[in-house]
């Protein structure tokens, strides 16, 4: 119905958490879906890759892999993603380097390799996972507020130079969502935040993958490219 039947796509860190969510909920969908990680492989998809997004070769073997394996990639998405926090003026330099090497240029490392033949093919679709704080700044997250702002640039880019190619480009900018990434969070501070929340709770990792699913989807998503879909419980401003 989505249109997503002998489509293939890719997942980066597609292992647990939202990635996880993304690459069950396209198998369910009948796409074929292929996925990196770094540390230990998930349990759906059909073909994990292990593969780090900062590492320029191991993600050009990867795209190359899928390709062979499976067939022609029709969607990418961005998903891998690390925080480090600090305040601004005590954030190491190294913790810097790492989250915009993961979060952003881990991003860039994942679809080059694959732009080319999508072009050649005139079909396709990348989705980005953002963040509420990539729109709207956060305190002590410097360095994951900037890499994913950077997407956001990033991807309308790559909306208006894939236009021709009939390759669309779109942003998921998801709110706080139950995963190990709000582990280190302390639970009262959880509840403040769950209170400034209009919907008054986390996002569950499904949540995002729908989204996601409707701007890959030709189908559903079809006409839509260069935006951003917040999925955040109304947490907007
Ligand atoms: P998790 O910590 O649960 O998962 C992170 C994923 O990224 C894992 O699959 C991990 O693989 C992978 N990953 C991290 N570094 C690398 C790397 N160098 N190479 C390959 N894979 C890597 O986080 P979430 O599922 O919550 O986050 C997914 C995305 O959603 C991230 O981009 C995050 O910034 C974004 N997001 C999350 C929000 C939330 O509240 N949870 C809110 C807004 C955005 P491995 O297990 O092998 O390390």
């Amino acid at each position: 119905m989505l249109g997503f039947d002998d489509k293939v796509v890719f997942v980066s860190g597609g292992n647990r958490g939202i990635g996880a969510a993304i690459v069950e909920r396209l198998e369910d969908l009948g796409a074929q879906v292929a996925y990196n990680y770094r540390s230990s492989p998930g349990e759906a998809g059909s073909l994990p890759i292990q593969a780090n997004v900062t590492n320029r070769d191991e993600m050009e073997a990867a795209i190359e892999r899928v390709e062979d394996e499976l067939g022609p990639i029709f969607g990418v998405v961005c998903n891998a993603g690390i925080t480090r926090d600090a305040l601004a003026s005590k954030m190491d330099y190294a913790d810097w380097d790492r989250v915009v090497d993961i979060n952003l240029t881990g991003a860039w490392n994942t679809v080059r390799p694959a732009l080319p033949n999508m072009y050649e093919r005139n079909e396709g679709a990348l989705v980005f996972i953002s963040s509420i704080v990539g729109e709207r700044g956060n305190i002590g997250q410097a360095n994951y507020a900037a890499a994913k702002g950077g997407l956001l640039s990033l991807s309308k880019t790559l909306a208006l130079e894939g236009a021709r190619y009939g390759v669309r480009s779109n942003v998921v900018a998801p709110g706080f969502v139950e995963t190990d990434m709000l582990k280190p969070i302390p639970d009262k501070v959880k509840d403040k935040i769950r209170a400034q929340i209009p919907l008054r709770r986390f996002g569950k990792p499904d949540e995002i993958a729908w989204a996601v699913t409707f701007l890959l989807s030709p189908e559903a998503g079809g006409f839509t490219t260069g935006e951003t879909v917040a999925v955040n419980g109304g947490h907007h401003t």
